[in-house]
């Protein structure tokens, strides 16, 4: 049975947009599917959890688009060409396709460890040359592109009186002519930035109709968006440090050629703090997904803690949050459980019919607004103690479990949390750090506990379930010290001995 289906139908996100500075409704042009191009990892070293708090929340933007009925052609690339690439590879010795291979492969693991959909398309810089270099060809073409005495092209910032629209740059100052060939450049100065660059000897380079040298990383996100969605699509996202330049760039790119808005819509998510401060390096605060896997954490909890605080809020990260986290997904795990796996007289309960059909209409509503994932979290569990207190009164009919599977089935459908995918990620973080030679920074207690398997576990109980049969409590006592120092807790009940990992 579906709860209050009149009252939960299809809504439709708003969304802040950057570029008009307000709430707007994000609705498909062409009435069939929200077109959307999401700003991709550079694979030139491991994603940090600052990264993936972006990946998350764009796919809380898809996964509710599609829950309300919205279609979505989500476009994203890999950077697999920039500066860092071209140096660390030329480093390690080996070819950039080696180098940003080996990071791709990482950053899917990582995703599918955090649970993230695939976007419709993914698309890699270096199999788009040729489409970049039309686009250089265009721009050269419509007088806002210029090459300069060592080959490489440059976007004139002059041909393009719009620019500074999105970041809302007061760039009247900005000098015309003045160049810069980096990919990242300083916050607050506007400069015609490389399209193209000219290949320096030994470097990776492709040998095309606008001379030999690789694409800029400004150049790749439109000429890929423009050729999967059209030269005008729905909603573009990224983290908010790519709005200036990057972003700001891509639409200068684009407009200058086509003339048409770019994307209608923008949605930046907000940086992440670590203990409040800016994560770094040198500040011993930076980390990696599979830093926190190691140190024990599930892959579950990581994506609640990052996802739980919306997109435009600052997320300041701390290992509170993330054992808040971990005991959130545990509660709504062992809630879930019992809900599927216990008895209910039949009939309904009208206080849990109801609080069920508000939970699902205030948590669909608190996403469509701005995707305010806090909100939408709380009548979750506000469903969640109530019915808990039901099913220990009694209270709780089949037919209210029926209506508050229903809304959790919502509530994960966004949130995905549900499924317990924890062991394996960790296995694979585990399995990684054995070929990396970084076991060192493993928990010991996650070390300890991996060193069972589900095998060896049973062997054990069956040996405790002989060990006490023959009156040997010490041995059997043993046993269950072991077991539970490796994390494996057992439950003695009338049906037998169950064990879980901890
Ligand atoms: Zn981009």
């Amino acid at each position: 049975m579906i709860v209050n289906e009149q009252e939960v139908r299809p809504m439709t996100l708003r969304l802040f947009n950057t570029l008009t500075g307000q709430i707007d409704l994000v609705t498909p042009a062409d009435g069939e599917a929200v077109r959307i191009y999401a700003c991709g990892p550079t694979v030139y070293d491991y994603g940090h959890i600052g990264n993936f708090r972006t990946f998350l929340q764009v796919d809380v933007l898809r996964r509710f688009l599609k829950l309300t009925g919205t279609r979505v052609r989500h476009v994203m690339n890999i950077t697999d060409v920039d500066d860092r690439i071209l140096n660390n590879a030329a480093a390690a010795g080996i070819s950039i396709g080696e180098y940003s291979g080996r990071y791709e492969k990482a950053f899917f693991e990582d995703m599918d460890a955090l649970r993230v959909e695939r976007p419709e398309v993914m698309a890699r810089a270096t199999e788009h040359i040729p489409k970049m270099v039309e686009l250089v060809q265009k721009l050269a073409a419509a007088g806002a592109a210029y090459q300069a005495e060592d080959g490489s092209w440059y976007f004139r910032l002059a041909a393009f009186p719009e620019y500074g629209k999105l970041s809302k740059k007061d760039l009247s100052g900005m000098e015309d002519g003045a160049r810069v060939d980096l990919d990242e450049y300083e916050k607050d100065s506007a400069r015609d930035f490389a399209l193209w660059k000219s290949a320096k000897p030994g470097e990776t380079s492709w040998e095309t109709a606008i001379g030999q040298g690789r694409p800029g990383w400004h150049l790749e996100c439109s000429a890929m968006a423009m050729e999967y969605l059209g030269e005008s699509f729905d909603l573009h996202t990224g983290g908010e440090d790519l709005i200036f330049p990057h972003h700001e760039n891509e639409i200068a790119q684009s407009e200058s050629v086509t003339h048409k808005i770019f994307a209608r819509h923008w949605m930046h998510v907000r940086f992440l703090l670590v203990d409040g401060r800016k994560m770094s390096k040198s500040e011993g605060n930076f980390y990696t997904l599979r830093d926190l896997l190691l140190k024990g954490y599930k892959a579950s909890a990581i994506r609640m803690a990052l996802i739980s605080v919306p997109y435009r809020h600052q997320y300041n990260f701390t290992f509170e949050g993330l054992a808040e986290a971990t005991s959130a997904v545990e509660r709504l795990r062992t809630f879930c459980k019992r809900l599927t796996e216990g008895s209910f007289a039949p009939g309904e309960n009208p206080k849990l019919q109801a609080a069920a059909g508000k939970a699902q209409t205030e948590y669909r509503s608190a996403l469509a607004n701005d995707l305010n994932t806090a909100e939408a979290r709380a009548p979750i569990f506000d469903l969640l103690r109530a019915a808990n207190t039901a099913m220990d009164q009694g209270e709780l009919k089949a037919g209210d479990r029926d209506a508050i599977l229903v809304v959790l089935k919502d509530f994960d459908a966004v949130f995905d949390v549900l499924e317990d995918g924890d062991a394996v990620a960790t296995q694979r973080a585990l399995e990684w750090a054995g070929q990396e030679g970084r076991l060192s920074e493993v928990a010991p207690e996650l070390l300890a506990r991996q060193g069972l398997t589900d095998a060896e576990i049973e062997a054990l109980v069956a040996e405790r379930e002989m060990a006490r049969k023959q009156r040997n409590f010490a041995r059997a006592d043993a046993i269950r010290k072991e077991l539970a120092d490796k994390g494996v807790v057992l439950e003695d009940s009338k049906d037998g001995v169950r064990w879980k990992r901890k």
